[in-house]
């Protein structure tokens, strides 16, 4: 039995015209991009599912704040107001605004990172992921071994093992300047991480000495999960589990482009103004004056409001429905994704959608390709081409535990019909995968490591 999704909590007061590509138009487009899904125009793509960033509608609450805007350089009233929206919302004293998550991360990492240092992560996200290695550091990936098991319909896959993360701190003391977990965790399906892992990572962190930090960009559907998984927290609300969630923390950078519905926008909240006064300085460098961090007083005034509209309960049970919806439609015509059904995406596996192509030949890549060609829906490879490492002793490539595909949905922004017009698509891919007889592979690499697959060229070669 397919969910059936609540009716949408919104009308909808503006249209964007969308239109299928014809199937010349597709092959030009793949061409022109390098088989690579980022290098297709919007324009060439009918439903776009590469991102969930910065990719949603605004609310009408958010486009009037906008022209509350105050644009001052330094002290705006705009800046105050996300800042009494981040204490309301999430409880920390301190917010620093960045113009995304990315830079949230480089003004931590840049901060509070060396060379030689240790990261434990569940999984760190892709961009964060290159923001270790670009401090010289390395992440040690700490993830509870069911996330890497597709079936195993364990409810918070993205916990983080405590005793790995006990593990990995005092193997490496002196070499760790934080923990962070990711919320939900991205890189491993949209898995949500229990209210109980984060406060036993956050005793585990604190014996060590070590501050938490989470990567929140999807701390709402996170809380939507612990409301409906743990039993402890059924009573609560999601606003309520949010801010338990913040207390386990000593600091979040936050992609703001996610969950708290802006369409650019980034922020780094802490707790003392010890570890603010550490970080400062590098927003001043990077991004802009400590009260702006590269945003107009618009964009702080519109993130206020989406930081409130984000713990919605009917907006997230309405959304995190229609993700599922999809996972649904696509497991009944026999696709396999990962279980359960993620929060801000369906995850597919690429690896056993595609088995008999072989891993360095970047089947999740090769599925984005032909699922662009069969409808003009656009979804992104999450496997070797953006994972893959060379072993520094035997210079062999490792290969990442997953080959997935993710198809990730804007918020408030499509409808069913589009969800089960992207399901019809790959459902008749998945008819035809046998057929699908070649492979990619690197025409172009980028000499930044962690950036591959955004910028790589790719060409097909037949297996
Ligand atoms: C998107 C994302 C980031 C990076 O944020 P941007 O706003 O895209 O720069 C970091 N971590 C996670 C978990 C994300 O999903």
């Amino acid at each position: 039995m397919v969910t059936r999704v609540p009716p949408e909590p919104f009308r909808i007061k503006m249209v964007e015209p969308v239109r299928v590509p014809d199937s010349d138009q597709r092959e030009r487009a793949l061409e022109a991009g390098h088989f690579n899904m980022f290098g297709l125009r919007g324009a060439d793509v009918y439903i776009d599912l590469l991102t969930d960033s910065g990719t949603g509608a605004m609310s009408k609450q958010q486009w009037a704040a906008m022209m509350m805007g105050d644009e001052a350089y330094a002290g705006a009233d705009s800046f105050f107001n996300l800042k009494k929206a981040v204490k309301e919302v999430l409880g920390f004293d301190h917010t620093i605004p960045t113009h995304q998550g990315r830079a949230a991360e480089n003004v931590v990492f840049s901060a509070l990172v060396k060379p030689g240092d240790v990261i434990p992560f569940n999984m760190p996200f892709d961009t964060t992921r290159g923001h270790v290695f670009n401090s010289g550091a390395v992440p040690a990936e700490c993830v509870i071994d069911e996330a890497f098991d597709r079936a195993n319909p364990h409810p918070f896959k993205g916990n983080i093992d405590i005793q790995k993360l006990d593990k990995a701190l005092a193997d490496n003391k002196g070499r760790v300047p934080f923990v962070m977990i990711t919320i939900t965790n991205n890189s491993g399906g949209g898995q949500p991480v229990s209210l109980k892992n984060l406060r036993e990572a956050s005793a585990v962190a604190k014996k060590h000495g070590v501050p938490l930090f989470l990567d929140a960009a999807r701390m709402a559907e996170n809380a939507w999960f612990i409301k409906n998984r743990e039993e402890e927290c059924r009573n609560m609300s999601v606003a309520e589990i949010l801010k338990a969630t913040m207390d386990t923390a000593d600091a979040v950078t936050v992609s703001c482009k996610k969950d708290p519905l802006v369409n650019m926008g980034g922020l780094v909240a802490c707790r003392t103004e010890e570890m603010y006064f550490k970080i400062v300085p590098k927003v001043i460098l990077y991004e802009g004056f400590a009260t702006y961090g590269g945003l107009a007083g618009r964009d702080l005034e519109a993130l206020a409001v989406g930081l409130r509209e984000m713990v919605d309960e009917q907006h997230l049970t309405h959304r995190i429905a229609q993700v599922r919806y999809l996972g649904e439609l696509l497991e009944e015509g026999g696709v396999p994704c990962i279980q359960p059904i993620g929060g801000h995406a369906v995850f597919i596996d690429a690896g056993a959608f595609l088995p008999h192509i072989p891993q360095g030949l970047y089947p999740a890549d090769v599925l984005s390709v032909e699922i662009y060609r069969e409808g003009a829906v656009r979804g992104i490879g999450l496997g070797a081409l953006a994972f893959e490492d060379v072993d520094e002793k035997t210079g062999e490539r490792t290969f990442p535990k997953l080959e997935l595909y993710r198809l990730a949905i804007n918020r408030r922004t499509y409808t069913n019909s589009h969800m089960e017009y992207v399901a019809e698509t790959i459902v008749n891919v998945f008819k035809r995968r046998e057929s699908i007889r070649y492979g990619l592979e690197l025409v172009y690499e980028p000499p930044v490591k962690g950036m591959k697959h955004f910028l790589a060229h790719l060409k097909p070669r037949d297996l």
